[in-house]
């Protein structure tokens, strides 16, 4: 079977990681999420203490070796081999994740790494500019939406379910900073393109959401099965 790639864009929490997980253990295909990797660059600047010296984001961008290992529905994600998967989900990295996205050298970087990790197979890529820079050619493009209540609410439920202090407020105001942000950016903007299938999730089930994005996946693998045999 030839390698499909499914890219995933849309908003904060508007359920893209849950949907990409779920796609990648039904599917047997490599999970991406990218913005666990904005997050641990983030985090890493916030460590540091340099989060707000663009030079030296960038300086320390170039010399981090970041890696992803998906295992148990968990996203496990090192940078030079520390493990920092429980410190990039925090309301502070939350906070400035979108100022060190919009850096273009940082953005260089991690797509460079983005495309380099989808050469193993097949691969399910979420976050904000995945069907329009990453994996413009992707065999599936997919842009997620729901309403801004629904996405606040769920969010806001998974730092209650983590046993985090948060207020409902703050979250939504955080949502809607990063959409501002991310979808402002002069380079790669978070945007909807015409060949991007939305899926409005605000009404649907997890598993209502799978069944359709299972059935478009499994006319790409058709269609792709059918030109390799041409
Ligand atoms: O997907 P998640 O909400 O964890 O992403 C955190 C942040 O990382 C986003 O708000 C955005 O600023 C940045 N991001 C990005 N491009 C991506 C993925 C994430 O700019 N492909």
């Amino acid at each position: 079977m030839s390698k499909i790639i499914v890219a995933i864009d849309g908003p904060a929490a508007s359920g893209k990681s849950t949907a990409a997980k779920k796609l990648a253990e039904l599917l047997g295909y490599v999970y991406l999420d990218t913005g666990a990797m904005y997050r641990a660059i983030t985090y890493i600047a916030l460590k540091n203490n340099i989060v707000d010296d663009i030079d030296k984001v960038i300086k320390a961008v170039k010399g981090l070796d970041i890696s992803l290992k998906f295992e148990n529905s968990v996203t496990r994600v090192f940078v030079n081999d520390e493990e920092v998967t429980d410190f990039i989900r925090t309301p502070e990295v939350s906070e400035k994740v979108s100022e060190i996205s919009r850096i273009p050298e940082v953005r260089t970087e991690l797509v460079r790494l983005q495309k380099q990790m989808s050469e193993k197979g097949s691969i399910v890529a979420e976050g904000r500019d995945i069907t329009t820079v990453v994996f413009p050619n992707a065999d599936v493009k997919i842009y997620m939406n729901a309403s801004a209540d629904v996405r606040t609410e769920r969010r806001y439920k998974e730092f209650i379910e983590k046993g985090m202090d948060v207020k409902i407020d703050d979250v939504r105001e955080n949502l809607k900073k990063r959409d501002e942000i991310d979808s402002g950016r002069e380079i790669s903007p978070l945007r909807k393109t015409e060949e991007a299938i939305e899926v409005d999730t605000t009404n649907l089930t997890v598993e209502e959401e799978l069944t359709k994005i299972v059935a478009l996946i499994k006319k790409a693998e058709l269609n792709s099965h059918h030109n390799s045999l041409k």
